[in-house]
Formats: structure tokens, sequence, C-alpha cells
């Protein structure tokens, strides 16, 4: 059973952004300043400092991603909180935090969020009718998941 949940019309988005990629993410959200600025903004320690600074824009800030940042930002997705992620990763230069961007990679996915890695896609993203409305995201059912070990005994 396929089971739905909101995503409410002022978005919980998440920007991130590797070092390579932050002139490319500040750019975008300078760009975009006006319509990031309806909805609530999280980002890791760096970038949120960066976007604070630069644009003046109210961020709840993690830590930075290699010291836990990309965990955190997943962990908010896995409760329900973020349900947008915007994340310019470099797909040039290995990571120390490497299994950690994959883990968020991966939990977006898991929680079918919109998830942007590049900026035509946050082009897209943001244009959206869907970033003014609400939407219902689709999720399969993780119940029966949840509930295999008592199926099991
Ligand atoms: P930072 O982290 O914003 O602290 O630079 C980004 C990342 O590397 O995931």
């Amino acid at each position: 059973m396929v089971k739905q949940v909101v995503i409410e019309s002022k978005k919980k988005i998440a920007l991130i952004a590797h070092d390579n990629k932050k002139e490319d993410l500040m750019e975008w959200v300078k760009y975009n300043r006006g319509t990031l600025k309806q909805h609530e903004l999280y980002a890791t320690g760096t970038t949120g400092k960066l976007l604070e600074r630069e644009l003046g824009l109210e961020i709840t800030n993690m830590e930075s991603g290699p010291l836990g940042g990309d965990l955190q930002i997943g962990s908010l997705i896995a409760d329900g909180i973020v349900d947008c992620l915007i994340f310019f990763w470099d797909p040039l230069e290995p990571q120390p935090h490497d299994p950690d961007v994959k883990a968020l990679l991966r939990i977006a996915v898991v929680w079918n969020i919109p998830m942007a890695c590049d900026r035509s896609t946050a082009d897209f993203i943001i244009s959206s009718p869907l970033m003014g409305r609400e939407y219902m995201r689709k999720l399969p059912d993780y119940e029966s998941y949840r509930q295999r070990l008592e199926h099991e005994t």
C-alpha cells in the first residue's frame, strides 16, 4: 500500500555545496533569493555561513559537512522535516566524507523528496508550480518493512 505524505507549500529546503561548487550555489541562491525567502532554509555549516553572510538569509545551520552536517541533514529528511534538497556535490574531487555524501543521496531517494544535484535540475525545481503549493509525496509501504521481524517470528 502506497502512503502519501504532504509537502506543505512552504518547503523546508536544505542547501549544501562542496567547496568547488560553493560559488555556483551562491550565484544560484542570489538569483532565486526572492523565491527561497518564502521557504524555510537549512544548510551545512560552511555553506550556511556563506549564505547568511553574503545574502543575509535566515538559515538553520548544521555542522560542517565533513564533521557530520550531511548526516544531520539526512536525519532531518528521515524525520520528515527537510522536504527538498539542493546539493551541489563535486563530481571531480574525492571528499573525506564520501560515505556521508552517499548516505545523504540515498536517504533523499528513500523518502522521495525532490533533490537537485546540479544547477539545471535546481532551476527546474525552483521554477516548478509545485514549489508554491502542497504536494502529496508518495512513499512505499515501509510499515511492512518495519514489521518484518514480527512476521518472521
Ligand atoms: P560545508 O559542507 O557546507 O560545511 O562546506 C558541505 C559538504 O561538504 O557536505
